[in-house]
């Protein structure tokens, strides 16, 4: 089943039962604590927070998503993408946990022939929050599986809050057991509060449901918080991942080799010459390329353009992570004139704005890979005067120092450096390098905080940090790159 038509049975369920079809937000919406929308609920927020009246009690949506924690993920993971599409139905004070649960399992059960999704319920599980009573009882009640089947999780996984005062509530999920070939055998029973890291690419979750019931007062961590009371309006918001749903049902591996992303793979074949599926290094980078170029080009689509914080970091990330990707796959040309009309023309389907705008994308996302192949030209010299002055030595190791400056003044990302390194058979002082970038990034913060006034960005920096697990690198080498 192609997405398109998991997409159009997922809204035409809902619809028939009686929710309002609501278009995607875009990704860019003003709210102080994301960068991106990063889940179907942002644009509903002010209905949750009470803020406002919604004009509908029942609502569902297809809205786009950036998450950039999950980039670490990209690729090694079947599941994660920096973009995705989360399809999910709201309940605004209208139906509760057990509408939730029936029309959830109803549309994954119900059989293909009548418009559902006929994934087999002998490899289904539904998780709850340990100790949620009402929604065990419910799941027994409406799907009639043995309570074995239905997995006890704890709070880390199984309750939902922004994070702040407010509303809060426990979660069920719909997992799905994907074999045996995808983890180790595991005991529904005795599965423990916390989903066991190697089980979540077997046990693949695909729908979150989040039963909007308690005002909390006080959160302290995901699992350490005050219930001070139950919501007078109770809310459902729920979750299921496209994409993870699209990869079941067309019988693939990962969400990277589905319909709407796998043609970008197989361009990428085409130009580098290797092969998909012939080694993982390659395999990972194939999936990066694919996600990449998607969730860039969605991200110019939304009004991004490039730059040293906050969201333009982000997009330059992206898009630099995809280009370095297919220099490794080696292929050394311009990529992107290749690669993102690809994933245009499959994105278009939904989001024809792709078209009608896409000399501004394009011409976004062109001028970035040519900005980003004159930083890689001038490293590579220094990089290569660097291993001459090594081999006239007999050293075997590019230094510390070395690293460092070829990654701040130059841009260079040190996995370039490593994997160019390792070419010519030497290794890198990588604990030097980091050394010297967490010095850096103390550096950085100290100046950002005797900044009058960089209070924002310093927010804003510190998240995209944090999202992307790097240190600081946005010093010195745009410098280089603005100049090209
Ligand atoms: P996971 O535990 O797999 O990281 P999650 O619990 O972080 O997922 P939710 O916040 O519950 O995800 O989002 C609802 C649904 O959106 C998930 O059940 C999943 O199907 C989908 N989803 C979440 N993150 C991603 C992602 N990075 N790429 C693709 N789909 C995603
Ligand atoms: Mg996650
Ligand atoms: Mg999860
Ligand atoms: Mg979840």
């Amino acid at each position: 089943m192609d997405t398109a038509e998991i997409r159009r049975r997922f809204v035409a369920h809902f619809e028939r039962h009686g929710h309002r079809a609501v278009p995607s937000a875009s990704l860019l919406l003003d709210d102080p604590n994301l960068l991106f929308v990063n889940a179907g609920m942002v644009p509903f927020k002010p209905y949750f927070l009470g803020q406002e009246t919604p004009p509908f009690d029942r609502a569902v949506s297809v809205q786009k998503c950036v998450r950039t924690p999950d980039i670490e993920d990209v690729g090694k993971t079947t599941r994660h993408g920096t973009f995705f599409e989360m399809c999910g139905n709201f309940s605004f004070g209208d139906y509760f946990k057990e509408g939730a649960i029936e029309l959830g399992w109803d549309l994954v059960t119900r059989s293909q022939a009548d418009g559902g999704f006929g994934l087999p319920e002998d490899r289904l599980y539904p998780s709850i929050l340990d100790g949620d009573d009402e929604a065990l009882e419910l799941w027994r009640k409406v799907t009639g599986l043995p309570d074995e089947r239905i997995l006890r999780l704890g709070r880390k996984e199984n309750y939902w809050s922004m994070g702040v005062p407010g509303p809060g509530g426990p979660c069920s999920e719909i997992l799905f057991d994907r074999g045996p070939e995808h983890g180790p055998d595991f005991d529904p029973v005795h599965l423990g509060p916390d989903m066991p890291f190697d089980l979540e690419d077997r046990l693949l979750e695909i729908w979150n449901l989040v039963f909007m019931q308690d005002e909390l007062s006080a959160v302290r961590s995901k699992e350490d918080f005050d219930i001070a009371g139950s919501l007078p309006k109770k809310n459902i918001d729920t979750g299921m991942g496209l994409e993870r749903v699209a990869f079941l049902l067309q019988g693939v591996d990962n969400m990277y080799e589905i319909d709407v992303m796998y043609p970008v793979i197989e361009r990428a074949e085409e130009l580098t010459g290797r092969r998909y599926g012939a080694d993982h290094g390659d395999d990972v980078r194939f999936r990066v390329v694919a996600d990449h170029v998607r969730s860039s080009m969605m991200l110019i689509g939304d009004g991004v353009t490039p730059g040293n914080d906050g969201r333009g970091y982000v997009l330059r990330r992206l898009l630099r992570r995809a280009v370095r990707s297919v220099r490794l796959l080696g292929y050394e040309d311009r990529a992107l004139p290749e690669l993102m009309p690809v994933s245009r023309d499959r994105m278009a389907e939904t989001y024809g704005e792709l078209h009608r705008d896409w000399e501004r994308i394009s011409q976004v996302a062109y001028a970035e890979e040519d900005a980003f192949r004159q930083t890689l030209r001038a490293g590579t010299a220094i990089f290569d005067l660097a291993t001459s002055e090594l081999a006239a030595t007999g050293g075997r190791e590019l230094s510390g120092d070395r690293a460092f400056a070829l990654h701040d003044t130059y841009g260079f990302p040190i996995d370039l450096t490593l994997e160019m390194a390792a070419e010519q058979g030497l290794s890198v002082d990588e604990a030097g390098f980091r050394r010297l970038m967490e010095e850096q990034r103390q550096r950085a913060k100290a100046d950002a905080a005797a900044k009058k006034g960089a209070h924002l960005d310093a927010r804003a920096y510190r998240e995209v940090a944090d999202a992307l697990g790097t240190a600081v690198e946005f010093t010195g080498y745009e410098q280089v790159v603005s100049e090209g």
